[in-house]
């Protein structure tokens, strides 16, 4: 084991803290990886507040993480010295289920070890990327393009594949309407990719105050979800709604913008149950999916699809001092549009 410099949260309620966490010794199949940028996802601040469950104190969150690798076990093949790296939402799965089997190991029938927050192989509690330096099996390392700026490429490991992997399996793509709700973190990704897959994308914001980024972004319409003239003007719709929001919305007015066949994704994940209305489901045969991340081949895909037209997040870098206050602007949606730390401020 040894010791690095990390921001943990102490409690559900306190701020969270500069402290030290212990990162395994690297096995033969581990690479090490020296972090620059950890992104702040809202998941993050659901978990440490116990959004979700409990969870164990003090606890180090975050998992968008980019950086170097600095250190190879001896039977790494994947991935060398240098590179440039990330790591995502999970960093093990049982390899055996047969969900695994056919790669999609976030959907691991014995739950994939999260990132934090998760029971690692040794026993101990997983860490996660608001620190300098993480111990991951290579299996669950990303290659992260160099041509993709350094700071923005940390949120692709979340916000990217979370909406990149519902946009593929639902087939957006040319000829395919598509809503994006909620233009966070992954909903301003979310309409990025879904332009850049050829989609004709309108954003449901509660306000206008985001159009002109909004329409920058890729999207063709933009409405405001707070004008209820907009569930009349969009009535029967869209292919395919991707909710992005952290908190519960009104299904039966969201459903009825689906046209036939449609399907509204939920990615955001609010503590509350979302109840359905099942006659809202039976127009136009409508259903209603959620979708949890992307496993690792399709991150890897994410990362170079994004990488080759150019795409990725809008960020803004804070140093390791500014995260509380980033925690409040993300909860009052106020982040334009991933809060990123500059790992370096933590060294
Ligand atoms: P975020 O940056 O805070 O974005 C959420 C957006 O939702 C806000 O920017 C806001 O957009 C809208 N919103 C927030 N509160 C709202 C309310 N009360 N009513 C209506 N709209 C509201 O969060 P994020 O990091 O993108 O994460 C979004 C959600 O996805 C979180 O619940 C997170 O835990 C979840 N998540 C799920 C997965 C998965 O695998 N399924 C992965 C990552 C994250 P506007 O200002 O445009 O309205
Ligand atoms: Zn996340
Ligand atoms: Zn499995």
């Amino acid at each position: 084991m040894f010791t690095v410099n990390a921001i943990a949260a102490p409690s559900a309620t306190e701020p969270l803290v500069r402290t030290t966490i212990e990162r395994r010794d690297l096995g033969p199949r581990d690479v090490l990886i020296e972090i620059r940028y950890a992104g702040i996802c809202h998941s993050d601040i659901h978990t440490v507040r116990g959004d979700w469950g409990s969870v164990p104190y003090p606890l180090t969150v975050g998992h968008e993480i980019v950086g170097r690798i600095t250190e190879v076990g001896a039977d790494v093949t994947r991935h060398a010295v240098g590179d440039r790296a990330g790591v995502g939402c999970m960093v093990n799965s049982c390899r055996e289920c047969e969900n695994c089997r056919i790669g999609n190991e976030q959907y691991c029938l014995k739950g994939n070890t999260q990132t934090y927050a998760g029971v690692d192989r040794d026993g101990t509690v997983t860490q996660g990327g608001y620190s300098t330096h993480v111990v991951v099996d290579e299996d669950f390392v990303l290659r992260v393009p160099e041509s993709i700026p350094y700071e923005a490429a940390a949120p692709m490991l979340c916000a990217g594949i979370t909406t990149y992997s519902p946009l593929a399996h639902w087939n957006a793509g040319p000829g395919k309407k598509v809503a994006v709700v909620g233009l966070g973190g992954l909903g301003h990704m979310a309409v990025k990719i879904a332009a850049a897959m050829g989609a004709e994308v309108t954003v449901l914001s509660q306000t206008l105050g985001k159009k002109d980024d909004g329409l920058r972004f890729g999207a063709e319409h933009y409405y405001a979800t707070k004008d209820p003239a907009t569930f009349e003007a969009l009535k029967n719709s869209f292919d395919l709604i991707i909710n992005t929001v952290s908190a519960p919305i009104d299904m039966a007015s969201y459903l009825g913008l689906l046209r036939l066949d449609g399907t509204l994704v939920s990615v955001g994940a609010p503590p509350e149950p979302l109840p359905v209305p099942v006659f809202a489901l039976f127009g136009n045969r409508r259903s209603f999916a959620g979708s949890s991340i992307g496993s690792i081949a399709e991150t890897q895909e994410m990362l170079d699809f994004c990488a080759e037209r150019g795409i990725a997040p809008e960020v803004e870098v804070i140093g390791a001092e500014a995260v509380n206050d980033a925690y409040e602007r993300v909860l009052a949606s106020d982040v334009r549009y991933r809060f990123v730390i500059d790992i370096d401020t933590l060294r």
